[in-house]
């Protein structure tokens, strides 16, 4: 059966450390790293909101969501954005023409336009990586190890036991992109 490549992110174990973006910036010898971390809950990095012991802060990673559907690939003028069978999203270096329509029609804000190059560039869930037999570098040093790789077409895998056991959601699903990076939401945040 064809693989379906993505990612299950748990806000219950991310300690908003930057460790992903941080193997990102390193495995893609990028300015940049293409997964980076918000803070919710709070205004400020590291300082949660409220009044102890009733406080409250989690974090969010946001990479490109490898959308099943995905807007870039459609708004892209030269055809150097493509889809590979097993779902990974990709864009073809020798084809970009540094034109950034991708960068407005990406809803999610995940592509980033490298200047100095004049090219487009975003995570492409370590796909040399994954040919290799192995996961996707931001997976490999998350600390909280609250990054899940897998295949959700296989339905023992451990990101598709992951989104059939616990609630989940992903990012803006009303745009019908269908995003394959699902995120299990902080605790107190879940319908108990
Ligand atoms: Fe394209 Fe943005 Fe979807 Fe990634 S998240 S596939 S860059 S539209």
């Amino acid at each position: 059966m064809t693989k379906r490549y993505g990612l299950v992110i748990d806000q219950e174990r991310c300690i908003g450390c930057d460790a992903c973006t941080v193997a990102c910036r390193i495995e893609h010898k990028a300015d940049v790293g293409f997964i980076t971390v918000d803070t919710t809950d709070s205004d400020l990095k590291d300082v949660p909101s409220g009044v102890f012991p009733n406080l409250r802060i989690s974090w969010i990673s946001k990479l490109c969501n490898h959308c099943e559907n995905p807007p870039c690939l459609k708004a892209c003028p030269v055809d150097a954005i493509y889809k590979r069978e097993d779902g990974i999203v990709i864009i073809d270096d020798d084809l970009c023409d540094g034109c950034r329509t991708c960068v407005d029609a990406c809803p999610y804000g995940v592509i980033y336009f490298n200047e100095k190059e004049s090219l487009a560039e975003k995570c492409n869930l370590c796909a040399h990586r994954i040919d290799q037999g192995l996961e996707p570098f931001c997976v490999i040093c998350c600390e909280g190890q609250a990054i899940y790789f897998g295949d959700f077409n296989d339905s023992n895998s451990k990101v598709s036991r992951i989104i059939s056991e616990k609630e989940v959601f992903r990012l803006k699903e009303d745009l019908g992109t269908n995003p394959i990076i699902y995120y299990v939401p902080p605790m107190e945040k879940r319908e108990l």
